[in-house]
């Protein structure tokens, strides 16, 4: 094994997604600590902003050719990151735990016999162990993990790392892969629209609850999200009521969000939605029952009524933001 980190990073439309800079970012901080190299494998075809990886200390970068890389596919994405990792035999294996990551690097590990921690929100190096912090019991408590072996795999949470900067003159190579043809064909992607953020890399989120009584009084948090210049969310009461797409939904069957700001509105904090937010860095929670379990893992707290109060928020942030 080499003391390298080898950080698996996405490509989209063309550019690296936010995450990669994250990772790439990660990756840097775990290897000036085994005193080796950060290689990137970009996972896609034909990103053009790779120089970003040099910019956040990545040393060396491996791209891929062909169409079968153009969209993320099982088969060739497992056999990609499995061509790097053969190639580089890396001492941590780092990747986003995306959709695409949560995916690939289990099915790594199993492939290479490694131990895997995933969903981690930190990890470094102590001596001879790879040592990571991450969440369990549905966001509950957060574990420390310490691994000993001679190769780690983690995926890390989007958004929990901030992006540095440590720049590199990154050598790059087309990595040669032999794939095979993916079991399951993409036939289609649904594009957010150019308003629209996505959840799981968004800074600030506006998420909405049954306690907004109706789907008609949806506009109320679409209009408090465009006035923070947030994505919007939902709880699973919201998605099951059919008021809003399950793409939407946050917590333990929804999506996993770490914003800077997430901002609760009529949602009472079961479990399985804290499972989803508790990792945001400033919660602010608006509920009429003063008892409502969200308030217990809130930073901030309004006591009222959030169709009230929603429009209220609305006004002052664009009055603050000068929007
Ligand atoms: P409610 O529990 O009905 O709460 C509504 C809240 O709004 C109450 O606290 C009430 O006081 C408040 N309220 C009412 N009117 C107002 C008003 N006018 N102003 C201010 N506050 C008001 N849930 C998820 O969210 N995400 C998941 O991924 C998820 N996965 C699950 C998986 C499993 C296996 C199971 C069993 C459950 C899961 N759930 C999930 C469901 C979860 O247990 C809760 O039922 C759900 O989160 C409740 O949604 P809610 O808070 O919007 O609704």
């Amino acid at each position: 094994m080499s003391n390298d980190v080898l950080v698996v990073v996405e490509g989209r439309d063309g550019r690296l997604k936010k995450s990669a800079i994250e990772v790439a970012t990660a990756g840097r901080a775990l290897a000036d600590a085994t005193k080796g190299r950060v290689v990137a494998l970009v996972l896609g075809h034909g990103v053009t902003n790779t120089a970003d990886l040099g910019r956040h200390g990545v040393d060396a970068i491996l791209t891929l050719d062909g169409a079968a890389f153009a969209r993320y596919a099982s088969e060739p994405a497992l056999d990609a990151v499995l061509a790097a990792q053969a190639k580089v035999a890396a001492r941590v294996v780092l990747f986003s735990a995306s959709v695409a990551g949560r995916e690939t690097s289990p099915a790594l590990a199993a492939k290479i016999g490694a131990p895997i921690v995933a969903d981690a929100i930190a990890v470094a190096v102590e001596g001879d162990a790879i040592v990571a912090k991450k969440p369990k019991l549905a966001g509950k408590v957060t574990a420390t993990v310490v691994v000993r072996a001679a190769t780690v795999v983690v995926s890390l949470r989007p958004n929990v790392v901030v992006p540095k900067e440590a720049p590199r003159t990154p050598t790059t190579e087309t990595l040669a892969v032999t794939t095979r043809a993916p079991r399951i064909l993409l036939k289609d992607v649904v594009a957010p629209t150019a308003k629209e953020i996505e959840l799981t890399e968004a800074d600030v989120i506006v998420s909405g609850g049954r306690g907004m009584q109706d789907a008609r009084n949806w506009s109320l948090v679409l209009d408090l999200a465009d006035a923070l210049g947030a994505a919007h969310g939902a709880s699973r009461a919201v998605v099951d009521s059919g008021w809003r797409p399950h793409k939407e939904q946050v917590g333990q069957t929804g999506k996993t969000v770490s914003p800077k700001l997430y901002v609760a509105c009529a949602i009472s904090g079961a479990i399985q939605h804290l499972a989803g937010m508790s990792s945001s860095k400033v919660i602010v929670a608006i509920n009429r029952d003063a008892d409502a379990p969200i308030f217990a893992a809130a930073d901030y707290g309004i006591v009222g009524d959030a169709l009230a109060i929603l429009p209220i928020f609305a006004q002052e942030a664009r009055a603050f933001l000068k929007k």
